[in-house]
């Protein structure tokens, strides 16, 4: 078998078949982790980027109550796989804050918390503006939706711990090989690359953001959009506590959002969609200035702290907001997950490869008639449009 992609769909996906007794190579054009697995805000967050209400008007309350339980799943899964293989990325179950950034969405987080309550079974708690203090130091938010079961890693130190679990379970990982053709064969692979023709049975192409020509059908229904995040210096000790005194991973109401935690080194992590664009260096620069000057809005005792990083990375976005997984012109995939990807696609990623291995799977996110997004080819002309579009929701709900 041949999974293309070393980030966690693909890594999760290969140790799965080699411990169902495949042979299995990995292809990855760059360095493991690479793509958005190493560079991402480490934030395990319960839920799928639709919100609960969205997601029941969609999809209706039993399905919405299905697919809402699968992304507790997959969390639960995920604390398994780092348990079970002692993946040493500091992962704590920390919970999540959900800041209003206008009085009318605490409003909403009113109802979102009766909806999950009475649909979904689960408990989060409001905390109002009076006392978002003891929860996180701004004023610049009208109260908080707090979310116990939600939790932090180190995303780069567990992709390293995901593949040498992988490697341990028998995958061989080819870094610096890129994929560049797949043809079939007599009912099997002949897959392309920068360093010579690999033959395979099954092919899985787990590329997500970063899907390129070599999977043109996959192309045609991710859509990349870039995300961008910029790094505190090492604040001091007393500092870094006071921000988010229970060490809470945070994100804002907003469809533009910020998302933001402290790491184990005392730097705040602060990022968004600050440039509705692909990452470029001059994007990214751009997205560091926005990001520094939110930054110091929401915390504006950070206002002369100096900002020791920034980058930016791809999040794959479907047209329906899930994620989806299966098979596409007689390969596998997974992906789509919307920037919510670590537990999902760690999840998605070993569910699609016991199909793989002959498991008779029937489930809500493995989906073999993946529709392709009208008039797209995979260069997202439409992104300033839609751009648009959600700074003018943000401006007016
Ligand atoms: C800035 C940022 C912040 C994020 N924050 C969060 C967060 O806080 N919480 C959360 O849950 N999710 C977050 N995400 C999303 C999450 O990181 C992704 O959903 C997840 O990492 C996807 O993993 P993956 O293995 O599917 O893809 P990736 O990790 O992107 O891996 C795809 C790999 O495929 C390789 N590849 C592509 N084409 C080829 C080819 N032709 N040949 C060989 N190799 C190829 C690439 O080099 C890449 O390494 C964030 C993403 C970004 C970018």
């Amino acid at each position: 078998m041949a999974v293309i992609g070393a980030g966690y769909t693909g890594l999760a996906a290969s140790r799965q078949l080699a411990r169902a007794g495949a042979s299995v190579v990995v292809l990855e054009r760059e360095r493991v982790g690479w793509g958005a697995s190493s560079r991402n805000g480490g934030q395990v967050v319960t839920g799928l980027k639709l919100d609960p209400s969205t997601l029941v008007t969609r999809v209706g309350p039993s399905r919405a109550r299905e697919l809402f339980d699968i992304s507790l799943e997959s969390i639960a899964t995920l604390e398994a796989l780092i348990a079970g293989e002692a993946i040493e990325c500091e992962y704590e179950r920390t919970g999540h804050i959900e800041a209003a950034s206008k009085r009318s969405h605490f409003d909403a987080f009113r109802q979102q918390q009766r909806l999950l309550g009475r649909l979904f079974e689960h408990r989060v708690e409001l905390v109002s503006r009076a006392e978002q203090r003891r929860e996180i130091a701004s004023d610049a938010y009208y109260g908080l939706l707090v979310d116990e079961r939600s939790a932090a890693l180190n995303p780069a130190q567990y992709v390293r711990g995901l593949n040498a679990a992988a490697v341990r379970a028998g995958v061989v990982v080819a870094e610096r090989t890129a994929v560049e053709r797949l043809s079939r064969k007599s009912a099997r692979w002949a897959i392309e690359t920068s360093c010579g023709v690999v033959d395979a049975r099954d092919v899985l192409i787990a590329t997500n953001g970063y899907t390129d020509g070599a999977a043109p059908a996959l192309q045609r229904r991710l859509v990349p959009i870039g995300s961008y995040v910029i790094a505190t210096e090492p604040l001091p000790v007393s500092v870094a506590a006071t921000l988010l005194p229970r060490r809470r991973v945070a994100f804002d109401s907003k469809h533009f959002l910020h998302y933001f935690r402290v790491t184990r080194d005392a730097r705040l992590l602060f990022g968004g969609r600050a440039e509705f664009a692909q990452p470029t260096p001059g994007a990214t620069r751009r997205a560091a200035a926005i990001l520094r000057r939110d930054l110091a809005k929401v915390f504006p005792q950070l206002a002369a702290t100096r900002i020791e990083y920034a980058w930016s990375g791809n999040v794959a976005f479907t047209r329906d907001q899930l994620p989806h997984g299966g098979r596409l012109d007689e390969t596998y995939y997974a992906g789509g997950y919307c920037g919510h990807g670590i537990a999902m696609a760690t999840y998605l990623g070993a569910l699609v490869a016991r199909r793989m291995a002959g498991e008779p799977i029937e489930h809500p996110l493995l989906n073999d008639r993946f529709p392709a997004i009208p008039l797209y080819r995979g260069k997202p002309w439409f992104l300033p449009v839609v751009g648009a579009y959600y700074t003018l929701r943000d401006w007016i709900d």
